[in-house]
Parts: structure tokens; C-alpha cells; sequence
């Protein structure tokens, strides 16, 4: 199986170390309560851009070579990776392109404009952005810097499971939010090279889980798309894709599911027990705690992967004055 190896994990944190926030990993009271055992929380939400996706950016454009950064970076993401890509580019003093359709709201444009990134608008869909980012490598030599399914992302991603290792030396499982699943497959191949023993268990959610229906179909497969609180989860892991789906089917130990308001539990609970502002996405592992859909059995680390939410989006989920499934 191709993978990526703990050393080239431990390479990316020393290229990334001065470009990204190494954030804390800090007790939860409640929750340790709560579930009798020891449960850490890994700030990562507090990420520059709100996010761990700064991790894989960093390292991506960090290991481009000299050419390519003289021509620059380009993706179709208008979420996290996004954002991280064009933070990670301007400061390195690499132009990126960002593509995006016609149906993307202004607010979202705006904070990626403001990043840093060129921004170009085409089409009525994704696809149609990601048609212009094929031409944009083909016609202008720009390094597509794709999401999750690369190895110099899974590597940045990885360092979060490094600093987890090392903060929680004794950790008996991490849960880890699960899309494409490059955080889970870095995640993964850092804590188990460092602890065979841990266990690590991804968390999405029950509307339009793609990397759980492919690993059950042995092969990645395209689930619909549908409006989830966890809207960073959202998306397929590639008909085509190369690492992830057999990262995650070799080091996850078990895959979980949550429901709308099993998610906005974890919204909640974030902000009136621990003080955090978290989006869906970061809060499945706080949600699958308290779903009981997972049942901690030693020390355990949630990884608050992002706190890029609407803030009127989170008063309503706070104040309960919205359904959660009609939130998203
Ligand atoms: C992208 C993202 C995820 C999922 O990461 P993958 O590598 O796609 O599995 C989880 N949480 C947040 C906040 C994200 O932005």
C-alpha cells in the first residue's frame, strides 16, 4: 500500500513549525466526568484561518520547488482549504488562484479575497470550477494543491497527531473528523507510528458520509451530497483517489456517524461547557461522546478541527431557537 511514512510526517513539522500555531491540548472537566476517563481536547479550531487545513497548505507549498512557486498554486475549495491555501501562499510570496462558481455567496468570496488569493468565477457548479483550475494547470504550469489526496497534505495533517502523542503520551483513542480524510489518514499514521496501541476513529456524518460508504463498498464510491451542520465534511473522496480511502480502510479502527442534532449537541456543548466556538465539523467528536456512539475506554483526544461557522448560524444552534435539521 502507498502511504505516508511517519518520518516524512516528522519532516513536515519541522518545514511547517514556524508557519502554523502549535495548539493546546487541554483537559476537559466536564466531559472527563462525565465518561470516568481522562478526555483531552486539541484546540485545533484556535488554527490561524480557523482551521487544521493550514497544516497540509504550509507543507505543500513549502515542499513546491522553486519553479513552481514562481508560477504559483491553484484549487477549487471555498471552504477551509481555501482559506488555508491562500493564507499559506501569500505568505510565502506565491500567487494563488482560487476558482469558484457563479452560486458561491459573496461573504465566502470576499474572505478568500481578503486572504490573499486571486479569485476567478466560472460555471454554476464545483465542476465547473474544477474544469478551470485543469486549465489554469495545463495552460499556465500552476501546482494544483488538491485538498486532502496528496501526500505533502496528509503529511501536514499528520503533525496534529504528533503534538497529540506527545501532549497525551498515554492516549488509548483519538476521534477524528472524517471527510476525504486527509486529517485522519496523517492523524492516523503519526499516532499509531508513535503508539501501535492507540485507536483511532473517524466521525462524520449520517447526511452524505462518503468515506464511510466507500470503505463499506471496499472501493471509493460517490454518495449525494446533502446540507449538513457538518458542512466541512461535505464532498466525495475522488472516484480516482490514491491515498486516503486505503489510509483510512488500514488505520481506522471503526468509523461513526452522527446525526443533525447529535452534531448541534456537540455545537453546544462546546460553547456552554468548554468556552469554544466550534463549526459542525469540529464538534463530532464532542457529539459522538455524548451520542454514546462512541464509549471511551482509557484516555481519549477529540480534535476540535475548525471554528469557521456563521456566528448567526451558531446563536440560533446556541440558543436552540432553530431545528438542527433544518440549521444546515
Ligand atoms: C476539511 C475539514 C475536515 C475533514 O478533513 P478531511 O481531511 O477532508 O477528512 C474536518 N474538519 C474541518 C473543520 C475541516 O475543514
Amino acid at each position: 500500500m502507498q502511504t505516508v511514512p511517519l518520518h516524512d510526517i516528522e519532516a513536515a513539522r519541522r518545514r511547517i513549525a514556524d508557519r502554523i500555531v502549535a495548539t493546546p491540548t487541554v483537559s476537559s472537566t466536564s466531559l472527563s466526568e462525565r465518561f470516568g476517563v481522562p478526555v483531552h481536547l486539541k484546540l485545533e479550531q484556535r488554527q490561524i484561518t480557523g482551521s487544521f487545513k493550514l497544516r497540509g497548505a504550509s507543507n505543500a507549498i513549502a515542499s513546491l520547488s522553486p519553479q513552481e512557486k514562481a508560477r504559483g498554486v491553484v484549487a477549487a475549495s471555498t471552504g477551509n482549504h481555501g482559506r488555508a491555501l491562500a493564507h499559506a501562499a501569500r505568505l510565502e510570496g506565491v500567487r494563488a488562484v482560487i476558482c469558484m462558481s457563479k452560486l458561491v455567496p459573496a461573504n465566502k468570496v470576499d474572505e478568500i479575497r481578503r486572504l490573499g488569493a486571486e479569485i476567478r468565477i466560472v460555471g454554476n457548479s464545483q465542476d465547473d470550477a474544477q474544469v478551470e483550475v485543469e486549465r489554469l494547470v495545463a495552460d499556465e504550469g500552476l501546482a494544483m494543491v488538491p485538498p486532502f489526496d496528496d501526500p505533502a497534505i496528509i503529511a501536514g495533517q499528520g503533525t496534529l497527531g504528533l503534538e497529540i502523542a506527545e501532549a497525551v503520551p498515554n492516549v488509548a483513542t483519538v476521534l477524528v473528523p472524517l471527510s476525504g480524510g486527509g486529517l485522519a489518514a496523517g492523524v492516523a499514521a503519526a499516532v499509531k507510528g508513535l503508539k501501535p496501541s492507540a485507536k483511532v476513529i473517524g466521525i462524520s456524518m449520517e447526511r452524505g458520509p462518503a468515506m464511510k460508504a466507500s470503505l463499506d463498498a471496499g472501493r471509493p464510491v460517490q454518495v449525494k451530497e446533502l446540507p449538513t451542520l457538518a458542512d466541512s465534511l461535505g464532498g466525495g473522496v475522488g472516484l480516482d483517489n490514491r491515498l486516503t480511502f486505503a489510509m483510512c480502510r488500514d488505520l481506522l479502527d471503526d468509523v461513526v456517524l452522527l446525526s443533525e442534532d447529535e452534531i448541534a449537541a456537540g455545537i453546544v456543548h462546546a460553547y456552554e461547557q468548554e468556552r469554544e466556538i466550534v463549526e459542525g465539523a469540529g464538534a463530532v467528536g464532542i457529539a459522538a461522546l455524548l451520542a454514546g456512539k462512541v464509549k471511551p475506554s482509557g484516555p481519549t483526544v477529540l480534535i476540535l478541527s475548525g471554528r469557521n461557522i456563521d456566528m448567526g448560524l451558531h446563536r440560533s444552534i446556541v440558543c436552540g431557537t432553530v431545528e438542527a435539521e433544518r440549521a444546515a
